[in-house]
């Protein structure tokens, strides 16, 4: 009889660059690392070993995840990139990374970070909102990371900037146990 086939599920990630001020930032970016390996799902991230990215692709690769990094070729230097990942990919340029992190994940989810994984929440979530894409964007609220964001989004729908359906094109996580719970019920829907 044949093995019933698993198909890969991908998940990348958006999070820091730097690792917060709590360990408890470092600590859910390892736990949802291991977390990934134990479910098998891919990692996909944007290649660095700095910050919350570094200890997230270290703690999944450990654990025996498969993990793939896209990184600009300017960025090699800067965001020190992850050697030994399962696999590296080095753009020409910022533009064709996002793509690539797009591309190649199945779902999003967002770890606390600065203004690099604002952007990358905001982008893909624009591209939602445009109708280019359906894929699951799911905030992992570490210590109340995501409240400011959330409220933010409130606001703009509020103030009549953006549609009320925009508030169902993410979802808001309270830690990374409910997350990866997330993740396994979207992988078998
Ligand atoms: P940060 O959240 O600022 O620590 O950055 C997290 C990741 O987002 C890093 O890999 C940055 O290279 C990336 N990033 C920073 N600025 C941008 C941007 N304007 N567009 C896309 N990614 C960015």
């Amino acid at each position: 009889m044949n093995e019933p086939v698993i198909k890969s599920y991908s998940v990348t990630v958006f999070c820091g660059s730097s690792p917060g001020v709590d360990p408890a930032y470092a600590a859910a970016a390892r736990e949802f690392g291991a977390g990934l390996a134990k479910q098998q799902m891919e990692l996909v991230f944007g290649g660095g070993n700095v910050g919350l990215m570094g200890i997230l692709a270290g703690a999944a690769l450990e654990a025996g995840a498969r993990v793939t990094g896209i990184i600009p070729d300017f960025l090699r230097q800067r965001e020190v990139e992850f050697h030994g990942l399962s696999e590296l990919i080095v753009t020409d340029s910022m533009h064709t990374r996002k793509r690539r992190l797009f591309a190649l994940g199945d779902v999003f989810v967002v770890l606390p970070g600065g203004l690099g994984t604002y952007d990358e929440t905001i982008e893909i979530l624009t591209w939602k909102q445009l109708g280019r894409h359906e894929k699951p964007i799911i905030l992992c609220d570490i210590l109340g990371w995501a409240q400011p964001f959330a409220a933010m989004v409130a606001e703009t729908i509020k103030r009549g900037f953006a549609k009320p359906s925009v508030q169902n094109m993410f979802e808001i996580q309270p830690d990374v146990s409910a997350t990866l719970a997330r993740l396994a019920a979207l992988r078998s829907a």
